[in-house]
């Protein structure tokens, strides 16, 4: 990747890109086909890397100093997970993967000390792992309102009974942050509360790895939860908050979703040109045909329309404004650019496009699962129609920025 710094961008964001860049070029790109195959060799190159990123202060852009992160604003995380990105091995190596950093996120926020100190420090340090488990196989993911999974206060208790699917890196974990039903009432705007679960609490019966565009041996766990006691400090935050506390961290997540997906684009667009200018086909190179061409500049528009989008809805959280439209609009947008993008990239490479030698095709399921995950297109396309809607039906105008 090459890389120099933005004109105009604060120093400190341009040196944060540029030694994310330094370590993701030197490190991690070109061990991509180790750390793909796993194995001890795979083990000892991500040590290494990580003592590297700890070193050089990059560790956990997403947390506070205290809690052992970076203590960066939203807009600095934000560019650094567009260079991060270039490599979908990255994450993990810099301590923000999914579903760790949200869990981390809302522990940090909701967190009483001892949970912090039970879960928050030990997941920051590595030495635990984490899973969220909301989605069910019997509700509507996009509704979460009709979630079934209750919880019943029984002394100094919670007692937890319910069916989730999709709850990923479920195996792994060592807790889940599980969103539960507990106000009883018994209608569509009961309150919910998320409770932290040891998994091995007795009664959390995970009942397969949900197999996902073909893998049989991933970690989106179908889990039945059967009369699983926890202790009511197990609550996070006040008793009713699970929604308020889903919607800050997928909020803040979909940003950084989107900007790890602008870097995903870019490493698509570089493999597709490097490939463009190399492989010849009927006496010339696939660069000079036309339709290549096309591929090329519509790729190179949806990066940056995308980049922009995402650049402006981060201004706009680090500024405290109102992000909800433009985190729908950039939800809807880039994941859709992202899958555009990939798919060009695939079909410049024929059939290696879909091989494992390259990271496309991760890519590409990647970016289609993004269209469904943290709320489904259709959702957000509401969302955006109802904000605008709202204004006007109040007589006023949309803010246009302007
Ligand atoms: C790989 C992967 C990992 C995941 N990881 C997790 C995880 O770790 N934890 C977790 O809790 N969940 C996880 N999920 C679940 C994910 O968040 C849900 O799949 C998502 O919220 C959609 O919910 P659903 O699957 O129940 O779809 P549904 O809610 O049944 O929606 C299905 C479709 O209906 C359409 N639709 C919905 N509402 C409307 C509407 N109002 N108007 C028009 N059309 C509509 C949309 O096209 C939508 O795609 C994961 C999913 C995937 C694929």
């Amino acid at each position: 990747m090459q890389i120099s710094p933005i004109p105009g961008l604060a120093d400190d964001i341009n040196e944060i890109r540029l030694k994310t860049a330094a370590i993701v070029n030197e490190e991690i790109i070109p061990n991509e086909p180790v750390l793909g195959q796993g194995g001890e060799d795979a083990h000892k190159i991500r040590e290494r890397i990580r003592a590297r990123v700890r070193r050089e202060g990059l560790w956990a852009p997403h947390l506070p100093k205290e809690y052992g992160g970076m203590g960066i604003g939203f807009l600095k995380h934000a560019y650094m997970n567009e260079v991060m990105a270039f490599s979908p091995f990255s994450a993990r190596l810099f301590g923000v993967e999914a579903p760790n950093a949200g869990n981390a996120k809302i522990l940090v926020k909701y967190g009483s000390p001892e949970q912090k100190r039970d879960w928050l420090e030990p997941l920051v340090r590595g030495e635990m792992e984490s899973c969220f488990s909301m989605t069910e196989p019997n509700s509507s993911g996009s509704d979460p309102r009709s979630l079934k999974t209750t919880a019943v206060r029984d002394g100094n208790e919670w007692v937890i009974n319910g069916h989730k699917w999709f709850t990923s890196n479920g195996r792994r974990a060592d807790f889940a942050i599980v969103m539960c039903r507990t106000e009883d009432e018994g209608g569509r705007n009961d309150k919910m509360t998320q409770i932290i679960v040891p998994m091995k609490s007795e009664g959390v019966n995970i009942v397969r790895s949900v197999p996902v565009w073909g893998h049989t041996h991933g970690d989106h766990c179908e889990i039945k939860y059967e009369n699983v006691r926890v202790p009511i400090t197990n609550q996070l935050g006040e008793r009713g908050t699970g929604h308020k506390a889903a919607q800050d961290r997928l909020g803040a997540g979909r940003v950084f979703h989107c900007m790890n997906a602008v870097g995903g684009m870019w490493r698509a667009f570089d493999l597709m040109n490097r490939r463009a200018l190399s492989r010849e086909v009927f006496g010339g190179k696939l660069a000079e045909k036309q339709f290549i061409q096309g591929f090329i500049a519509e790729s190179y528009m949806d990066i940056q329309t995308s980049r922009l989008l995402t650049i402006h809805t981060a201004n706009v959280i680090e500024s405290g404004g109102d992000p909800r439209t433009d985190i729908s609009a950039l939800k809807v947008y880039v994941p859709n650019a992202y899958q555009r993008v990939v798919d060009r990239a695939i079909q410049v490479y024929g059939g290696m496009g879909v091989s494992g030698d390259l990271p496309l095709a991760g890519m590409f399921t990647g970016a289609r699962t993004l269209r469904i995950a943290d709320g489904a297109d259709e959702v957000h396309k509401i969302l955006i129609a109802r904000n605008v809607l709202r204004v006007y039906k109040e007589g006023r105008t949309w803010d246009f920025g302007l």
